[in-house]
Order: C-alpha cells, then structure tokens, then sequence
C-alpha cells in the first residue's frame, strides 16, 4: 500500500487509511474534497501522500497553502519522509511572505505595503545587492544563483529558515531563490500561507513567478475553517488615527506644507465622519472595550476630501504618491504612502466590499476601513484539510 500512496511509514492507522483511499479516489474523479478530523490523524501524511503520487503520475503540481508558520514545517518533514522512502523525483519549495524572506536587516518591523514599496525601488533601483547577485535583468538567474540552484537542489527539501539563513549568508534573495527552485518540469510541491493563493493579483503573481498553471495545481488548503476569516482580511485596508497622524508629522518633519495640509485635512473629514455616522456598538466583552462603528459612503468622502482639499480626489492620490516617493528615498518606510494606498483602495468596488468608520470607545481613536465581505474565488481541485 505504500508505494500506491507514498505513504513513508510502516504501519497506517484505520482512519488514515479511509482517508487515504478518499484523497486519491476524489483526486481521481476531480472533486472537491473537505476532510473534518481531530488532531492527530495524520490529516497532513495522509493529503500529501496520494496527491503527491497523483500528481507525479500526470504531470500536476501541488501548492499546500497554510495560515501556521509551524505547519510549514510539518509538511516540509512529511516531504522528506516521502522523498527518503520513495525518492520519486519532485521539487519541494517552501515559501514565506517576501518580507519573511527577505536578506536586508530590519525590514521585519516595517508594515507589508510600506515592505512592498521598500523593495519594489530596491528592485526597480537596482540598489539591493542580495537581488542583483540572484536574477539578471531579463529574470533569469546569475551565473552564481545557478551554482546556488544545483547545489540546493541537490538537497533534501528545505524549510523556509534554512533557505533564508543561506540567502543571507551567500548574499542572495531567498524569495528569489525559492521562485527558481520551483520552476522548471518536475512535479514541485510549494508550501505557501494562504495569501498566495487566495488574493487574486498576487496569486497572478504568484503562479507566474512558480511558473505554475493553476488548473494543473492541486490545491491543498490546511486548517481551512479559518479561510473566511482570512480572505476577509485579505481583501480589506485599514487607516488608523495613528497612521494619518504619523502622515502628518511625516509630512511636516520633511518640510511638505501643502501635503501636511491635506492630510490634515482628511483626518478632519474622517473624525466628523466617524462622529457622525456611527450607528452600531459593539461590544468587545473579553477586552471589556466598545466601539461605535456606521457604513459611509464611496461617494459622500471623496466628495468632502475634493471640498475640503480643494484638489481632485486621483490628483490628490497622485500627489501623496510622489511626495511618499521622495521620503522613501531617505527612508525605508512612510506613512504618507499608507494613506495614499488606503484613498486609492476606497475608489474601489461596492459589490462584496463596506466602508465602515469606527470609534474606539477607550482612547476616541477612529479606524476607517473598505472591508471586503467575502472574495472567496472557485478553484479547481481545491480540497481543504
Ligand atoms: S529583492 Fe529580495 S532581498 Fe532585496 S529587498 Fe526585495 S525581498 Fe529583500
């Protein structure tokens, strides 16, 4: 039974082997699959095993998405297990967020967008020696990653931490690195956490750096309850008092009259909104806090932001987008650009998405956010564990 499975070990348990059968049967039909299982059973062994050997039958790929950092590491031994006992020839990646990977110091305090930003004029400059040593211009790798690709490939499958502590001890970008390892013809499995696959443009993305079809990937999604949570998140942007309050010392302290203006001003309009349209307590009991919260409209804050910044709501976005430019290039992260990201975000769409203003009840912070409601998009042979 082993061999039909890939299952690494000597003796299965009962339920691991129902499911065992249930996997390859509903991989072989092309079906979805939801697998309910206490902790324990072997969900992980028991999904990997027989979509791994279907998968090198046809050709297919798998990509196992993960909210848990430790689960990362659980599949990544259930590989080796796999690899050690059957040696069937696949490539196995595991993949972190790029911030998580990345080589240059003291880019984990830095909040994901302004991260995003960081390393796109890192890239775009040419300034990050990490990246320069790994991809050439035209995306392919330099004769050093080449030497770095055998050698890891040589290897067992990494864990993310390992692949990192390499990228900064021979000078290369492990994001970079990870996304070579998993191209090319044989059948790769890729840990990922759920955002690579659950956000459409960075699953776009994501695909294409991996070099991946989607509809010849199977899709493993662990610990799925906590999916629409995620997703929910996922499809949402926030904007704090303190991130505009920290917008407007930022603008200050570089000296941007017009722009410490303006966003004084949006602060303004986002106090009175919030003051004005909260309609719903909530009642945090655990924390023993409450908040206020009420929907605003698209049209209604664009609206006051064109009157009270007396600018076009996309010049206005425009400009806090070339004034962030210029405070990134003395530092690497800025606040202006949050809220540069946020305005653009609330232009978006109505279906599936809110725009609520929150009053914290404790300190009369506010919060205003374009919420996604639900983005869940159907992929073919999604199975969740
Ligand atoms: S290219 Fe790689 S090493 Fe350079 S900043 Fe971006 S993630 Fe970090």
């Amino acid at each position: 039974m082993g061999d039909e499975y890939f299952f690494p070990f000597e003796t299965v348990r009962e339920e691991q082997d129902r499911m065992l059968a249930d996997v390859a049967d509903c991989l072989q039909k092309r079906q979805h699959m939801l697998v309910h299982a206490p902790t324990g059973l072997g969900k992980t062994i028991s999904t990997l095993g027989p979509a791994l050997k279907y998968a090198v039958d046809n050709g297919l790929s798998i990509v196992f998405v993960t909210p848990r950092h430790t689960q990362h590491k659980i599949a990544i031994d259930t590989l080796r297990d796999i690899k050690r006992k059957f040696d069937p020839g696949f490539n196995a990646v595991d993949f972190l967020g790029k911030k998580h990977m990345c080589s240059v110091d003291g880019v984990e305090t830095m909040h994901s967008g302004i991260f995003a930003d960081f390393c796109g004029k890192q890239i775009e400059e040419r300034k990050c020696a990490f990246y320069a040593q790994t991809k050439k211009s035209e995306g392919v790798p330099t004769v050093e990653a080449e030497a770095a690709l055998a050698e890891l490939s040589s290897g067992g499958p990494l864990h993310s931490e390992e692949l990192i502590r390499y990228g900064k001890e021979n000078g290369f970008c492990s994001y970079e690195l990870a996304g070579f390892l998993a191209r090319g013809k044989k059948p790769t499995v890729v840990i990922a956490d759920y955002f690579h696959v659950m956000h459409p443009s960075i699953r776009e993305r994501f695909f294409k750096r991996i070099d991946k079809d989607l509809g010849n990937t199977i899709i493993v999604i662990d610990e799925g309850h906590n999916v629409p949570d995620r997703v929910r998140d996922l499809m949402s942007i926030n904007l704090s008092s303190f991130v505009i309050n920290s917008a407007v010392k930022e603008a200050r302290q570089f000296g941007y009259r017009e722009t410490e203006n303006y966003l004084s001003a949006i602060k303004e309009i986002i106090e009175i909104l919030a003051n004005k349209t909260v309609m719903n307590i909530v009642n945090d009991k655990k924390n023993r806090r409450f908040s206020l919260e009420g929907l605003v409209e698209r049209d209604r804050f664009i609206e006051l932001v064109e009157l009270k910044t007396q600018c076009e709501y996309s010049q206005l976005i425009k400009d806090l987008d070339f004034i962030a430019e210029e405070i990134l290039e003395e530092r690497k992260q800025s606040f202006i650009a949050s809220v540069s990201r946020f305005l653009d975000a609330w232009k978006g769409d109505d279906f599936g998405f809110v725009r609520i203003m929150k009053v914290k009840s404790r300190n009369k912070d506010f919060a205003s956010s374009y919420n996604g409601l639900s983005s869940i998009q159907e992929n073919k042979d999604v199975k969740i564990e």
